[in-house]
């Protein structure tokens, strides 16, 4: 597979895997009978080092994805200077004690997941005026350790997201249980925001993203396909 041939520490061309990448996702989104153009792209940036991201904006892509507040707070200043449209996505867990940082970084907060998060991000949108789009992260798989709402209980979030604290809610996303068929998670998210009126659709990674963009998928968050084998574990 495209992402896992190069090595860590091999040197990785960044606009050639940009292009195979999209190449897969437009032939995904023929193949599903869907608008061309009706799937973006978030390249994944997080342990990657700045110079990896500056040469995905220098082949013209402008949607990343951080999952660690403070690693984007060092990487992105600097960045936001090469490329003031960039988009980035936060898709990681986000501490309530970060939401002001958040906020200010972020252009979508993927990961709004509780009623104190809530809170915190909209006492933060009401004082700053910025008001990053927020997707409710779904734990389709139940999976203990994870982050996420449980499926039952997403309607009653979103609706709480929306109505008590004036959240921009605009879609769901999730991370699929490793060891499980990533199909049947993607359709429960879909079915989710059929359901609840929300267009965006946040799901698909390098291993298992074509299949996300046969359920719908509208935004899928590829790291390794365009950066090669991540550089230090993540936590
Ligand atoms: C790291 C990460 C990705 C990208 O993973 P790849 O398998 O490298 O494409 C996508 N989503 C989340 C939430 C991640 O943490």
């Amino acid at each position: 597979m495209q992402g896992s041939e190069a090595l860590a520490g091999e040197t990785v061309d960044v606009p050639a895997r940009l292009r195979a990448v999209e190449e897969r996702i437009a032939a995904a989104v023929a193949a599903a009978g869907r608008e061309p153009g009706s799937v973006a792209l978030v390249a994944v940036a997080k342990t990657h080092p700045a110079e990896a991201v500056r040469e995905a904006i220098a082949a013209g892509h402008r949607a990343f994805g951080e999952n660690r507040v403070q690693e984007a707070k060092a990487k992105w200043p600097a960045l936001r200077e090469a490329a003031p449209d960039a988009a980035l996505h936060l898709i990681g867990p986000l501490q309530t004690n970060k939401a002001r940082d958040a906020v200010a970084l972020f252009d979508t907060i993927e990961t709004l997941d509780r009623p104190k998060l809530a809170a915190a991000l909209a006492r933060e949108m009401d004082r700053t005026g910025r008001r990053p789009a927020c997707l409710v992260e779904v734990n389709t798989g139940e999976e203990p350790q994870k982050a996420g709402v449980l499926p039952a209980r997403a309607d009653e979030f979103v609706a709480a997201c929306r109505n008590e604290y004036g959240l921009p809610v605009e879609g769901l996303m999730c991370v699929p249980p490793l060891d499980e068929e990533p199909a049947l998670h993607f359709a429960l998210l879909a079915e989710i925001a059929r359901r609840n009126g929300l267009g965006r659709l946040s799901m698909g990674m390098t291993a298992d993203f074509e299949t996300a963009i046969r359920f719908g998928a509208t935004h899928v968050r590829l790291g390794t396909a365009v950066f090669g084998p991540r550089r230090t574990p993540v936590r």
